[in-house]
C-alpha cells in the first residue's frame, strides 16, 4: 500500500470514528469476490441478457420463459456463493456498534449470511417467489429454481383472478417495477438520520440508489466511497475515496476503526 493510500485509509477511519450513525450503501462490487460478477462488466449478466430485453416487467408479462432463463443464470451463481471479507467486515462493524444498517442493491442475500442484522434490500431478494398480481408468495425451493416458470397456484383456484401475471417471480425488482413502499420508507428514514454514508462497490447509476449520495450530501452527512474505479459521484460528493477492492479495503479500514 502506498503512503497516499495509507493516509486516505487513516482519514476514512477518522471520519468513521467521529460518526454517530454510519450506514453502508452496497452494490454488485461487494459480491464480486464471492464469484458473482457485476452485471455491467465483461463476463457479467448483461453480456448474455440484454437488460431492456430480459430484465423488464413487461417481458415477464409477455414472455415469462425468457425472463426465467435470466433468473436461472443469476440463481445458479448466487447458490454457489458465500460471503467474502467485505460482507464479514460490515457484519462485524455492525456488531461492534459502528454501523447501523446496510442498504443494498444486491439480491444475493450474502450480507445476512455474513451476519448483518439490519439489511434493507432495495431491489428485493431471490429467497422468495411471489405473484406480482395477487401477492401470493412462497420460499424459493432450496434445490434452486426449476427449469420452467412456476404457475401461481391461485390462477387455478380463483378463475379469472389474474389478468396479467400467471407465474411466480423471484421477489426481485425488474426494470419498470416500483420499489416496495416499506423499503422506500426505511431508506428515507436512514437518509434523514445518518451522518456518514459508506458507498461500496456501486456505480450509483441506478435510481433510487443514485439519488442517495446527493440527498445525504445536501443534509451535511459525510461520504466515504470504496470502489476499484472512480464513479460519477467521486469528485462531486465523496469526502474520502478509497480506491481498491472492497474485500481488501474494508477489513483494513475495520481494523483502524475498531482500534
Ligand atoms: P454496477 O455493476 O453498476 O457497479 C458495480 C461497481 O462495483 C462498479 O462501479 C465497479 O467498479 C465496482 N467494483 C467491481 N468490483 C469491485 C470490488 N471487488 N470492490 C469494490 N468495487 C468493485 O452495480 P450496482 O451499482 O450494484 O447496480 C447494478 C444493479 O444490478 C443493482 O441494481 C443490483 O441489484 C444488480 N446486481 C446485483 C448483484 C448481486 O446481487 N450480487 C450482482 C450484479 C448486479
Amino acid at each position: 500500500m502506498t503512503s497516499a493510500e495509507n493516509n486516505n485509509l487513516e482519514k476514512a477511519a477518522e471520519i468513521w470514528r467521529a460518526s454517530k450513525t454510519a450506514v453502508a450503501l452496497t452494490g454488485a462490487g461487494v459480491s464480486v469476490a464471492s464469484g458473482i460478477p457485476d452485471f455491467r462488466s465483461s463476463g457479467g449478466l448483461w453480456d448474455e441478457f440484454e437488460p431492456m430485453e430480459y430484465a423488464t416487467l413487461n417481458t415477464f408479462i409477455d414472455e415469462p420463459e425468457k425472463v426465467w432463463k435470466m433468473f436461472l443464470a443469476v440463481s445458479s451463481q448466487v447458490r454457489q456463493a458465500s460471503p467474502n471479507p467485505a460482507h464479514i467486515a460490515l457484519a462485524e462493524l455492525e456488531k461492534a456498534g459502528k454501523l447501523r444498517a446496510v442498504i443494498t442493491q444486491n439480491i444475493d442475500g450474502l450480507h445476512q449470511v455474513a451476519g448483518s442484522k439490519t439489511v434493507i434490500e432495495m431491489h428485493g431478494c431471490g429467497r422468495t417467489l411471489a405473484c406480482p398480481e395477487c401477492g401470493y408468495h412462497e420460499p424459493t425451493p432450496t434445490t434452486g429454481l426449476p427449469p420452467q416458470p412456476i404457475p401461481c397456484p391461485r390462477v387455478a383456484t380463483v378463475p379469472g383472478s389474474h389478468q396479467l401475471f400467471h407465474y411466480l417471480k423471484p421477489d426481485v425488482i425488474l426494470f419498470g417495477e416500483d420499489l416496495k413502499r416499506e423499503v422506500m420508507q426505511e431508506i428515507i428514514h436512514w437518509q434523514n438520520s445518518l451522518d456518514l454514508l459508506l458507498i461500496i462497490g456501486t456505480s450509483a447509476e441506478v435510481h433510487p440508489a443514485a439519488g442517495l449520495p446527493t440527498a445525504v450530501h445536501a443534509l451535511g452527512a459525510k461520504i466515504i466511497e470504496i470502489n476499484t474505479e472512480p464513479t460519477r459521484i467521486t469528485k462531486t460528493r465523496t469526502d474520502c475515496f478509497l480506491q481498491g477492492k472492497a474485500e481488501e479495503v474494508l477489513p483494513a479500514l475495520q481494523k483502524l476503526v475498531l482500534a
